[in-house]
């Protein structure tokens, strides 16, 4: 069986920035009967929750209050991927839009709610790995995916 990273968040884990849970029912039903490895990337960058909204600008991560935390957003891609290494993860099932999960899009740095093409932290560096993810809009497609190769 294909291994697969999910966002903790959409199992609603309380580590979500606003400190307020919220999960998606269909991820946390399908993860938990697939055996999913949760992971929140700020919390393994050494953030608390709750914490001050951040956004990607000019291949930084910014506060809402104008606090540089790069640092923190890159250690914690940096130990997702190294979890995703050691469980031999294929995939990833992230948060569409954050700054640390989002894949394709996500907010433009002006905290407006500006969507802009892009990625987040951990979704680059897992991609750049050679890990496929996918968001949570995206569950059938992984889904379908993930069938196709346990019957290949
Ligand atoms: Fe969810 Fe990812 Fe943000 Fe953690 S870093 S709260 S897993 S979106």
């Amino acid at each position: 069986m294909e291994r697969v990273l999910v966002s903790a968040c959409l199992l609603g884990v309380n580590c979500r920035y606003s400190g307020r849970p919220g999960g998606d029912e269909r991820v946390t039903e399908e993860a938990v009967k697939r055996g999913w490895i949760p992971v929140c990337p700020e919390i393994l960058g050494g953030l608390p929750t709750p914490r001050i909204p951040n956004e990607c600008l000019r291949g930084r991560v910014i506060g809402s209050d104008g606090s540089d935390n790069t640092a923190a957003f890159e250690r914690g891609a940096g130990e997702t991927l190294r979890l995703a290494e050691l469980y031999g993860v294929g995939y990833a099932l992230l948060k569409e839009r954050s700054p640390s999960c989002g894949r394709g899009e996500i907010y433009d740095g002006t905290f407006t709610h500006t969507r802009v093409p892009g990625s987040g932290v951990t979704a680059r560096l897992l991609k750049a790995n050679g890990i496929r993810v996918f968001g949570e809009s995206e569950l059938d497609q992984l889904i379908e995916i993930l069938e196709g190769a346990d019957e290949g």
